[in-house]
């Protein structure tokens, strides 16, 4: 089972994956971001090795 996780305890909320991956990452009401789906698309692993603080877990 696939599994994509942001850790809000590092991301900073630059916006990078929801650009990258809008239908996988959107942003919380707390202005950082979430993941709203499991497919891990190429978009996906783009947005994991493109965030700055590499908050996103790919699993
Ligand atoms: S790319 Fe990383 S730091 Fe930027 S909003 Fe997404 S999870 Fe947060």
């Amino acid at each position: 089972m696939s599994k994509i996780e942001v850790d809000k305890e590092k991301c900073i909320g630059c916006g990078a994956c929801t650009a990258v991956a809008p239908d996988t990452f959107e942003f919380d009401d707390d202005g950082l971001a979430k993941a709203v789906k499991d497919e891990i698309t190429d978009d996906v692993k783009l947005a994991a090795e493109g965030c700055p603080t590499e908050a996103i877990t790919v699993e």
